[in-house]
C-alpha cells in the first residue's frame, strides 16, 4: 500500500513538472502592439511577458512624413488606429495555413502635405510583432467611418526595390475596389501602404 502511494505521488509530481514545462513554452497571446522606445511593444495576455520589436514601415516618396508602421500605426504626425471589423478572406477553396493575425490600420486625411489623400491605410499579417508572409490572395473588407468622393481611386504603393531606386522606382498601382454601405473591399495579398485619393 505504501509503495502504491509512493508511485502515485511520483506520478503526480511528474505531471506537475510536465505541465509547468508546457506552460513555459506556450505560444504568447500578444495584445495590441503599441509604439514604444525602440519600436512597438505588446504584452502577453496569459503571463504578462512583454516583447519589443522594431517598426515595420511603409511609405511613399511622393509625400513627406508618409512612413507608417503597419504593426503599431505610428507615423510622423500620430498613430493610425486599428480598423475595427477589418477582415481578409482567402480566395482559395482550401485556404493555406496562415501564420499571424490580420492587422489593418487607417486614418482620414493623414497627410497635411497631400490633401488629395482622403484616407490612408496599411494591411498586413503580423506574427510576434513582425511581418508574416501573406499566403493567399484574399478579399479584404474594411469598414471605414468616412465619406468617400464619387471619383475616388484606391492606390497601392509598391516601394522602390533593392538598392537602386532609379532602376526600380516606386510604383503606384491603381487597384480595383468596391465601396458599398461604408465597406471598402478589394483583392490582394500584399502588405503595403494604400491610399484613397480624389482623382480630380
Ligand atoms: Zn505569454
Ligand atoms: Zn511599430
Amino acid at each position: 500500500m505504501k509503495k502504491l502511494l509512493g508511485i502515485l505521488l511520483a506520478l503526480c509530481l511528474l505531471g506537475t513538472l510536465a505541465f509547468a514545462a508546457a506552460e513555459g513554452a506556450h505560444e504568447h497571446v500578444w495584445g495590441e502592439w503599441l509604439p514604444s522606445d525602440g519600436g512597438h511593444t505588446a504584452e502577453c495576455a496569459e503571463d504578462g511577458d512583454t516583447l519589443t520589436v522594431r517598426h515595420h514601415t511603409f511609405s511613399t516618396g511622393t509625400i513627406s512624413g508618409s512612413a507608417v508602421c503597419a504593426m503599431c500605426g505610428q507615423y510622423r504626425d500620430g498613430v493610425f488606429p486599428l480598423i475595427e471589423g477589418a477582415e481578409a478572406v482567402s480566395q482559395k477553396a482550401e485556404p493555406s495555413t496562415q501564420r499571424g493575425i490580420f492587422v489593418a490600420r487607417g486614418m482620414e486625411t493623414p497627410y497635411a502635405d497631400a490633401e488629395n489623400v482622403v484616407y490612408a491605410f496599411t494591411v498586413a499579417y503580423v506574427h510576434n510583432g513582425a511581418l508574416a508572409t501573406w499566403k493567399d490572395v484574399s478579399t479584404v473588407s474594411l469598414p471605414l467611418d468616412v465619406e468617400l468622393p464619387e471619383n475616388y481611386q484606391l492606390i497601392r504603393i509598391t516601394p522602390a526595390a533593392g538598392d537602386d531606386s532609379v532602376q526600380n522606382p516606386e510604383r503606384q498601382i491603381e487597384m480595383e475596389s468596391a465601396w458599398e454601405d461604408g465597406v471598402l473591399s478589394f483583392t490582394t495579398k500584399t502588405p503595403a501602404l494604400y491610399l484613397i485619393v480624389t482623382t480630380n
